[in-house]
C-alpha cells in the first residue's frame, strides 16, 4: 500500500514536469514570436514614420522655395513685360544644389494662359500645358497654392505651384519640381535599403524615364538602386510585396520587408516606397533580456509549485497521520473497554468480580448516605464446594458455579449486583433494602438451593452460607462491609451450614484473633514450637506401662506453654491439622524409638489424629514417616474422635481400614459422647474404645455415669474391642474400672502428660 502511493506521487511528479516543461517551452516561444512581431512591427513603423516626415519636410521646402520665388522682381517683371530673358532659374537650382539638401530642383513659370513662360531646364518654352495638366488648370480656374507628388514622363517628382500677382492682379505662377527618388536616398543613409517604385498604370506615361529599370511594369525611381533588393523583388509576388500592410520576414535574404504607398492627387495608388532591412541589423538584445525574464518567472513558478505540491502533500500526509493515528485510538480505547470488561468481570461466570462489585458498592454507598437508605452486603459460601471438586472435578466444578448464578439470578432482583469474588465466594449487593425484606431475599436464596443440580447427570446438592452485613450499622465503607459479611459467613459455617448470619462486631475481634492465629501457627512448624508431652497408659492389674499417648504442646514465644485446646480446633478449621499431626508422629516416633534403643518400654505409642482433613494422602504421608524414622506398625496407635468419626463416616472407613491393614490400631477417643448405635460400631474398623473423661470424672458418685460406663465397657466386650479409660484421677475410679473390667487406664492418678525427658526418667524409674 505505501510502496503503491509513493509511487503514484513520483509518477504524478514525472508528469506534472512533462506538462510544466512543454507549457513552458511553447510559451516562451510564443512569447519569443510576440515580442519579435512587435519589434519587426515597430521597425516597419519607424521606417514609414520616416518616410513619411520626410516627404513632408520635402514638400514643405520645395513650396518654400516657390514662396521665395513669388516675390522675385525679375520674374514678376518678365511676366508684365512678357520678356523671360531677365530670369534665370537654372542658376538658382544650382545655388539650392550647392547650399541646401534639395539636390535637384527645377523651376517653371507659367503665365496666366497655361503656357509655360520660362524653364530652368531646358531652352524650350512657350508651350501650352493646358491641355495635358489638370493642375495647371486647376490654378487658371482659381489662382491657389497647389502642392503635389506626381508621375510625369520624366519620372515621379515634387510639385509646387504658387500664384504670382502685382497689385493684387494674377500674373501667372511659378512652379518648383523636385526629384522624389531622394527619399530613398535618404532612407538608405538610415540603414533602411529603400526602393521607390512607380505603378504599373504609369508605365506608358513614363517615356522620357533617364534609366529604363523595370520590375515587371513597375518603374523603378531610384537612381542608383541596390542590386540584391532589386534581385529580391524579382523572386517574389511583386503585386504581393507592394500591398504588405505590416511587414513580411524573407527566408532566403533573411531581411524585413515593408511598403509604403504613396498616392497621387487623386488617391490613387503610384509610388511604393519598399524598403528590406537585414534582421541581424535590427537590435533584439532586448528580446533575450525577456527571454530570460521569462524563463527566470517560469522556473520561479517552477518551485513555487513544487513546494505547494510538497505542502499540500505533508498536509495530506499530517492529516493522514492524524487518520492513522485516530483509528488507533479507537482500537486502543477498543481494547480499553475490552481489557477493561475482563479486569471487572468473571471469565467463567461474567459476573462482575471483587473490582466492580466494590466499585458499585462505593457508588451505591454514597447515594444511600444521601438519601439515607440502607444497603445489604451478602457474602455467600458454598458448602461442600471442594468435595464436588474433587471427587469430580473441576470441569463439573465450573458448569456447578455457572448453575448456582443462574440461580443466584432467578433469586434475586435486577437491580441487585451480583459477583464472583473467586471460588466459591459470591457477593450480592441489595441497594435501599430493610432487614425484613433482605431475610424474604436470603431464604429465597435458601430455597432455590433445595433442588438439586445435574451436571452431565451427576446430581449434585450444594448450600450457601450466607454472612450479612448491613450499611450503615455495620460499617461506613465498601471494605468494612464486605469484610464483616465475610465474617458473618464464616459464623455461618459454624453455625451449620445452610444458614445465614447477621454480622455482629464481636464477630469481627475473633476473626483478626483468628488470622493471629493462623500466623502462628505457621511460624510454629516452621520453627518447631511444637513438641510432644506423653502421657502414660497403665495396665492397673500389673501396674504395667502399656502406651503412651502423645499430647501436643505449644511452647510459644510469648505466651509460654499453650494446650491444645486453644489452637487444634482452629487448626483443623483451616487445613493445617494434618501438616501439625504429621510434625507429631514424626517427632513422637524419633522419641520413642530412642528410647527403644536405650532398652526402655513405652510400650504402644498412640497419636491423636483428626479425621477433619483426612484425604486419600494420609495413607501414603503415614507409610513415608513410618520408612523414615524405622517405626513399627504394630506399636502405632491412632485415636480418632467419635465425633469426627460420625460426621465424615464414608471416607474415614475407607482410609482408616487401608492403615489397619498396615498392622496399626485404631482406638476411638472419647467415647460415649458421640451416640455411636451399636449396629454401627460394628461396620468401624476399630480395635479399641476410649471411655470419655466426663464419664470417669464422676465415678463412683454419679449413678448415670456408673451405668454408661459400665454400657461402654459391655458393649465393647461384646465387640471383642480392647477398652482404654482415660482421665483418671483416684484409686476409686481405678478400682471401679478394674472390677467392671477395664484394666488399661489413664490420668493425672498415674502421670500428667510430661515431656519427652521427664518421660524418659519415668520409664526408667518404672524398669
Ligand atoms: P484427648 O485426646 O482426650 O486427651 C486427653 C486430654 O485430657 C489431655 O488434654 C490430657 O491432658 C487430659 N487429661 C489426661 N488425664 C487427665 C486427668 O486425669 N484429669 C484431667 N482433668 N485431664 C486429664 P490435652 O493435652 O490438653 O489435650 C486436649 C485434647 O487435644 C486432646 O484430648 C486431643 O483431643 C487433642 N490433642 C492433643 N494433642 C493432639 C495432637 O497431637 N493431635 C490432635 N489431633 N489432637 C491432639
Ligand atoms: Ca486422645
Ligand atoms: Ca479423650
Amino acid at each position: 500500500m505505501k510502496m503503491k502511493k509513493s509511487f503514484r506521487v513520483v509518477l504524478l511528479g514525472i508528469l506534472f514536469l512533462l506538462i510544466y516543461s512543454t507549457f513552458s517551452f511553447f510559451y516562451v516561444q510564443n512569447s519569443v514570436k510576440e515580442l519579435q512581431h512587435q519589434k519587426f512591427l515597430a521597425v516597419s513603423n519607424d521606417f514609414k514614420n520616416k518616410v513619411n516626415t520626410l516627404i513632408q519636410e520635402k514638400q514643405e521646402a520645395v513650396i518654400l522655395v516657390s514662396l521665395s520665388l513669388a516675390v522675385n522682381r525679375n520674374i514678376k517683371e518678365s511676366l508684365l513685360t512678357n520678356d523671360h530673358t531677365k530670369i534665370n532659374l537654372a542658376d538658382f537650382s544650382k545655388t539650392l544644389a550647392n547650399n541646401t539638401s534639395l539636390q535637384n530642383v527645377w523651376f517653371q513659370v507659367i503665365d496666366t494662359k497655361g503656357v509655360s513662360f520660362y524653364r530652368s531646364w531646358t531652352k524650350k518654352r512657350l508651350d501650352s500645358l493646358v491641355d495635358i495638366r489638370l493642375d495647371v488648370n486647376k490654378m487658371l480656374a482659381k489662382p491657389q497654392v497647389i502642392s503635389s507628388i506626381s508621375t510625369g514622363k520624366f519620372d515621379i517628382t515634387f510639385k509646387s505651384m504658387i500664384p504670382l500677382y502685382n497689385d493684387g492682379n494674377f500674373i501667372g505662377s511659378i512652379e518648383t519640381i523636385a526629384k522624389f527618388n531622394s527619399i530613398a536616398i535618404k532612407m538608405n543613409k538610415e540603414t533602411f535599403e529603400t526602393l521607390v517604385l512607380v505603378d504599373k498604370s504609369y508605365k506608358e506615361q513614363l517615356t522620357k524615364v533617364s534609366k529604363s529599370r523595370f520590375i515587371e511594369d513597375y518603374f523603378v525611381a531610384n537612381l542608383d538602386p541596390g542590386e540584391r533588393f532589386l534581385s529580391l523583388l524579382k523572386e517574389v509576388d511583386i503585386q504581393k510585396t507592394i500591398s504588405i500592410k505590416e511587414y513580411e520576414l524573407n527566408k532566403k535574404y533573411n531581411v524585413l520587408i515593408t511598403s509604403y504607398k504613396q498616392p497621387d492627387i487623386h488617391g490613387k495608388d503610384m509610388g511604393y516606397i519598399l524598403m528590406a532591412k537585414k534582421i541581424s541589423e535590427i537590435d533584439m538584445s532586448e528580446l533575450d533580456e525577456t527571454k530570460k525574464r521569462v524563463i527566470s518567472v517560469l522556473v520561479f513558478i517552477f518551485f513555487l509549485i513544487i513546494a505547494l505540491a510538497y505542502y499540500i502533500y505533508i498536509v495530506n500526509y499530517k492529516s493522514f497521520v492524524q487518520r492513522q493515528n485516530e483509528k488507533l485510538e479507537e482500537r486502543v480505547a477498543l481494547k480499553t473497554s475490552e481489557l477493561n470488561h475482563i479486569a471487572h468481570h468473571d471469565s467463567l461466570t461474567k459476573l462482575p468480580n471483587r473490582l466492580l462489585f466494590l466499585d458499585r458498592l462505593k457508588q451505591t454507598l454514597k447515594y444511600a448516605t444521601r438519601r439515607k437508605q440502607s444497603v445489604g452486603i451478602l457474602f455467600l459460601d458454598l458448602d461442600r464446594f471442594k468435595e464436588v471438586n474433587d471427587t469430580h472435578g473441576h470441569g463439573i466444578g465450573d458448569k456447578l458455579l455457572i448453575e448456582i448464578t443462574n440461580k443466584l439470578k432467578l433469586a434475586l432482583r435486577d437491580e441487585d449486583t451480583i459477583a464472583r469474588l473467586g471460588g466459591d465466594e459470591f457477593t450480592v449487593m441489595l441497594s435501599n433494602i430493610h432487614e425484613t425484606a433482605l431475610v424474604k431475599i436470603v431464604n429465597k436464596i435458601i430455597d432455590s438451593m433445595q433442588d438439586k443440580v445435574i451436571i452431565e447427570g451427576i446430581e449434585i446438592y450444594t448450600t450457601f452460607s450466607i454472612g450479612i452485613s448491613m450499611f450503615p450499622k455495620d460499617g461506613p465503607t465498601s471494605d468494612i462491609l464486605l469484610r464483616n459479611a465475610d465474617t458473618a459467613m464464616y459464623k455461618a459455617k459454624e453455625n451449620g451450614k445452610n444458614s445465614y448470619q447477621f454480622y455482629d462486631v464481636a464477630m469481627t475481634e475473633m476473626a483478626f484473633k483468628r488470622i493471629d492465629l493462623e500466623n502462628d501457627i505457621k511460624h510454629a512448624l516452621e520453627n518447631g514450637e511444637f513438641e510432644p508431652y506423653f502421657q502414660v497408659k497403665v495396665d492397673a492389674t500389673s501396674d504395667k506401662t502399656v502406651g503412651l499417648e502423645a499430647l501436643i504442646r505449644w511452647n510459644h514465644p510469648t505466651k509460654g506453654l499453650v494446650f491444645p485446646d486453644e489452637f487444634i480446633p482452629f487448626a483443623e478449621e483451616i487445613g493445617l491439622i494434618s501438616a501439625i499431626d504429621n510434625y507429631m508422629m514424626l517427632e513422637s516416633m524419633k522419641i520413642v524409638l530412642s528410647w527403644l534403643k536405650d532398652g526402655l518400654n513405652p510400650g504402644i505409642l498412640s497419636l491423636n489424629l483428626s479425621a477433619k482433613q483426612l484425604d486419600n494422602n494420609y495413607m501414603q504421608e503415614v507409610e513415608d514417616i513410618v520408612k523414615s524414622t524405622g517405626f513399627e506398625y504394630k506399636n502405632l496407635e491412632l485415636e480418632i474422635l467419635e465425633s469426627q468419626v460420625i460426621n465424615n463416616p464414608k471416607e474415614v472407613i475407607e482410609i482408616l481400614t487401608q492403615i489397619r491393614e498396615l498392622g496399626v490400631k485404631i482406638s476411638i477417643d472419647d467415647f460415649g459422647t458421640g451416640y455411636s448405635s451399636l449396629s454401627y460400631l460394628k461396620t468401624l474398623p476399630i480395635d479399641k474404645l476410649k471411655i470419655d473423661r466426663n464419664f470417669v470424672m464422676n465415678i463412683p458418685a454419679d449413678k448415670d455415669d456408673i451405668a454408661i460406663v459400665k454400657t461402654i465397657i459391655n458393649l465393647a466386650q461384646n465387640l471383642k474391642l480392647e477398652l482404654v479409660a482415660e482421665g483418671v484421677e483416684t484409686q476409686e475410679q481405678a478400682d471401679f474400672l478394674v472390677k467392671e473390667g477395664c484394666n488399661v487406664l489413664q490420668g493425672y492418678f498415674y502421670s500428667k502428660p510430661i515431656s519427652a525427658k521427664d518421660c524418659k526418667n519415668y520409664l526408667k524409674a518404672k524398669q
